[in-house]
């Protein structure tokens, strides 16, 4: 048979690694080690390094392990915002994270900015002074749109007294982010990490940690306070997914360095972009090459064609992602993230030469 890839954005491909980490984690008995005691707090310690390492995560940060992205919105809406939030959004996660932020604290307030459009930063309508917290989505999965380094740098230099927090779920672990200029981060594995759902990455700035301690909410299971006093032995609050961490641990201990991985996405993303551009039926989602995401790759077409494309990829052995919330029959979404080998974008590209391309 033909060899199948998949460009879900999420879940996503895992590393084929993944099975042989599988194996080992079950022969090294990690399913089943106590939580409490040196073998697990010693995993911790090292997957935490890794990751920083790796990553480029400042080494006074604190990360957290977590069991989801949408976790880590209401989390960060008990644990750091005792007031309201504000949430500069363009897609469905932003959406739904201001949705989620405003249930807890009703006074939170949004602003929806266009899908080509780079927000003006200076002119957003909320102040510091009554602000705990700004939330942005760093890579918008469902639109395929991205804020670059620089708007959110000089979103940071605005922020006043409020904290800056960054949905990167579909960027964590793809891109080198600048975390210095961020108070909390976070993401889940099943995206960049190339590893199966069910585990979480809460990244937060010493200003965050601090906040955290003053707002002090012991109300919630996964609060903030107990979750940071127990990270201090490299332990969790509550028995945490102990496989996810371990298969984290293997991911970040092989992984090249952030910039190798995110230069590698990049080229692929410009080739990606071009070839869509100029050789198919299909055009690129954002038409604004500064707005569009480098680790989901949104193309758009008529309906019925898209729904071709889908099922003729399919029988080529290709799953490509489909469109989300409102563009759901008119987009295709493709996960450029790095466990997606170079030899799925070449079956990609191949196919859509045979099927597409007028000779
Ligand atoms: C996938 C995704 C989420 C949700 O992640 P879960 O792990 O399912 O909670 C949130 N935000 C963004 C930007 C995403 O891409």
């Amino acid at each position: 048979m033909a060899q199948t890839f998949t460009f879900n954005v999420g879940p996503s491909a895992v590393y084929p690694a993944v099975r042989q980490y599988l194996q080992d984690a079950y022969d090294e008995g990690w399913l089943s080690v106590p939580h409490r005691g040196e073998r697990f707090t010693g995993l911790v310690r090292q997957t935490v390094a890794d990751l920083k390492a790796k990553l480029n995560v400042p080494q006074d940060y604190t990360v957290l392990f977590t069991g989801s992205a949408t976790e880590c919105w209401e989390i960060l809406a008990q644990g750091l915002t005792p007031r309201r939030s504000f949430h500069l959004y363009n897609g469905e996660f932003g959406k739904k994270w201001f949705d989620y932020a405003r249930a807890l604290r009703p006074a939170s307030t949004g602003v929806q900015f266009g899908l080509d459009e780079i927000p003006d930063m200076g002119a957003l309508p909320f102040s510091g002074e009554d602000t705990d917290l700004v939330c942005i989505t760093q890579n918008e999965t469902s639109t395929a749109t991205q804020l670059r380094e620089t708007h959110i740098l000089n979103l940071f230099n605005r922020l006043g007294g409020a904290l800056l927090a960054v949905d990167a779920t579909s960027s964590l672990a793809g891109l080198n982010l600048k975390y210095i200029k961020a108070d909390a981060w976070f993401g889940s594995v099943q995206k960049c990490f190339g590893l199966p759902a069910g585990l979480g990455v809460l990244i937060l700035s010493p200003r965050a940690v601090a906040q955290a301690k003053e707002v002090n909410d012991r109300a919630h299971y996964n609060g903030l306070p107990a979750a940071l006093s127990n990270m201090l032995n490299h332990q969790t609050n509550y028995t945490p997914n102990v496989l996810g961490i371990y298969l984290l641990s293997r991911v970040m201990a092989e992984r090249e360095p952030i910039k190798v991985v995110a230069q590698h996405l990049a080229d692929r993303a410009q080739k990606l972009y071009d070839f869509f551009e100029q050789a198919t039926p299909l055009q690129p989602l954002i038409a604004n090459p500064d707005a569009r995401s480098t680790t989901v790759i949104g193309l758009r077409g008529e309906a019925p064609l898209i729904e071709e494309i889908k099922r003729k990829a399919l029988d080529a052995g290709l799953t490509l992602g489909g469109g989300y919330g409102p563009l759901k029959s008119t987009t295709i979404r493709l996960a450029n993230f790095p466990a997606v080998p170079d030899a799925a974008m070449e079956a990609l590209v191949q196919f859509f030469v045979k099927e597409y391309v007028a000779v």
